[in-house]
C-alpha cells in the first residue's frame, strides 16, 4: 500500500510502497477514510532537529488525525463492526496509569518508557491506506460522514480539550474570548466557542481571508499590527479578555496574548512554536494563568463528535488524493490551505 513517510530528520516526507499492516491482539485494521495534515507534522519533519523538545526519531508513516472504516480485526476483538466508521484517537499511552485510566493517554505517567506517543507520533500513522488501531482509540462515528470528520481527531479535540479546561473563566454574561492563529485548529476554536460558550469570540490572523472564515463564524476579528493589544481591549470594555488561546505560539503572539488579558483570566498556549515569555509580578493581570495543553482525551473525543453529529461544529476541508498528499504538506507549509488539507487514499 502507499502511504506518507517521515523518513529522515529535517527532511521533507515521501510517498513510498510499504507492506499492508497486520493488526494484533486487541487491535483492528483500518481502511483509511481521511487523514488530515497538521501543522505538527512540519514541526516533526523540518523544524526540529534530533534530540530536540518535542522531536521524533523516524522512520514512520505521518498522520495522526484520522477516520475509517474497519477491514479486519485483530484476535479478541469484540464489539465492533467490519466495515463500521470510526474516528481515531491518536494517543497511545501504557493504559494502566491514572492518566490512561481517565482517558487522558496524552498525559501518560509511564510515557518516557512507551516507544512512541501515538499513531503518526512514532507509530505509524493514518497517511495511508490502511492503518492498525487499538481498538480502544475507536471512537463510533455513526452514519457521520467520516471523510470531513476526520479533522475531529485533533484540529477539534485539541481547541476542544483547551476550551474545556477554561470554562469556568467564560461561565457567565460579559465574558469575551481570544482566539489567535486561525488554522486548522484556530477555525475550530472558534466554532467551538460559538457552540459552547456564550462569550464575545475575538480573533486574530495574518491572512484576510483566513479572519473573514472567522468572522463568518460570529467572532470579531481584529488584524495584527500596531495598537492591536489596545483595540483588543476596547472591544472588551478595557477589562481584557477572561480566556485567550494562542494557536500560533510564537514569542509575538504569546506577547499579544498575555497583553489582552482580564484579571483572573487564563491563557492557553496551543501552538507549538516554543516562542519564550518573560514574566515578572507586574507584567499580567492579577491571578491571571499562562499554561499549556496537549491534545485531549478519549472522553473529549466522543463529545466533539457528538457535536458534530449534533451540526454545532463542521470542520473546512480541503481533500487531496493520495498522490497529492505531499502537495498537502506544501500548501500547509506555505500557508496556502482555504481548510484543513485532508488526505483521501480510497478517493472522495
Ligand atoms: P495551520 O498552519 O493550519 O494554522 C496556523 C495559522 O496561524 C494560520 O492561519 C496562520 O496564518 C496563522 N499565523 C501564523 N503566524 C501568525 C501570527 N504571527 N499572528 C497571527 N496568526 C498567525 O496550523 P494548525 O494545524 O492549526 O496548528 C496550529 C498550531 O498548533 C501549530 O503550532 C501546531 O503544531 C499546534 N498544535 C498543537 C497541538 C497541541 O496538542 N498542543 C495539537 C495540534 C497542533
Ligand atoms: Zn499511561
Amino acid at each position: 500500500m502507499r502511504a506518507v513517510v517521515f523518513e529522515k530528520w529535517q527532511t521533507f516526507p515521501e510517498i513510498k510502497d510499504v507492506p499492508r499492516p497486520v493488526p494484533g491482539p486487541g487491535e483492528v485494521l483500518l481502511k483509511v477514510a481521511g487523514a488530515g495534515a497538521c501543522h505538527s507534522d512540519v514541526a516533526l519533519y523540518k523544524d526540529f532537529a534530533e534530540g530536540a523538545p518535542g522531536s521524533i526519531p523516524p522512520a514512520f508513516i505521518l498522520g495522526h488525525e484520522n477516520s475509517g472504516w474497519v477491514e479486519e480485526l485483530g484476535e479478541g476483538v469484540t464489539g465492533v463492526e467490519v466495515g463500521a466508521a470510526y474516528l481515531v484517537y491518536g494517543p497511545v499511552g501504557c493504559g494502566r496509569c491514572k492518566a490512561c485510566s481517565r482517558g487522558q493517554d496524552t498525559y501518560c505517567e509511564n510515557a518516557a518508557e512507551m516507544p512512541y506517543l501515538g499513531m503518526g507520533l512514532g507509530r505509524d500513522g493514518g497517511m495511508a491506506e490502511y492503518m492498525v488501531v487499538p481498538v480502544r482509540n475507536l471512537v463510533p462515528l455513526g452514519d457521520a460522514d467520516p471523510v470531513a470528520a476526520a479533522p475531529l481527531s485533533d484540529a477539534a479535540l485539541t481547541p476542544y480539550h483547551a476550551i474545556k479546561t477554561a470554562l469556568p473563566h467564560l461561565n457567565g454574561g460579559g465574558k469575551f474570548a481570544l482566539v489567535i492563529g486561525l488554522g486548522g485548529l484556530g477555525q475550530m476554536a472558534v466554532q467551538i466557542l460559538k457552540a459552547l460558550t456564550g462569550a464575545t469570540v475575538i480573533a486574530t490572523d495574518m491572512k484576510e481571508e483566513a479572519m473573514a472564515k472567522a468572522a463568518a463564524s460570529g467572532a470579531i476579528v481584529v488584524p495584527g499590527g500596531e495598537g492591536q493589544i489596545e483595540r483588543i481591549r476596547e472591544i472588551t470594555g478595557g477589562r481584557g479578555v477572561d480566556a485567550a488561546f494562542d494557536f500560533v505560539g510564537i514569542a509575538p503572539t504569546v506577547a499579544t496574548a498575555a497583553g489582552s488579558m482580564a484579571v483572573q483570566s487564563k491563557l492557553t498556549v496551543v501552538g507549538i512554536a516554543g516562542g519564550g515569555y518573560e514574566w515578572n509580578f507586574f507584567k499580567t493581570p492579577y491571578e491571571s494563568t499562562l499554561t499549556n495543553t496537549y491534545w485531549g482525551t478519549i472522553e473529549d473525543l466522543h463529545e466533539v463528535v457528538d457535536m458534530y453529529r449534533a451540526g454545532q461544529i463542521k470542520p473546512d476541508v480541503e481533500l487531496f488524493t493520495m498522490d497529492q498528499a505531499l502537495d498537502a504538506y506544501r500548501k500547509l507549509e506555505s500557508g496556502q490551505l482555504a481548510g484543513r488539507a485532508v488526505v483521501v487514499p480510497h478517493g472522495k
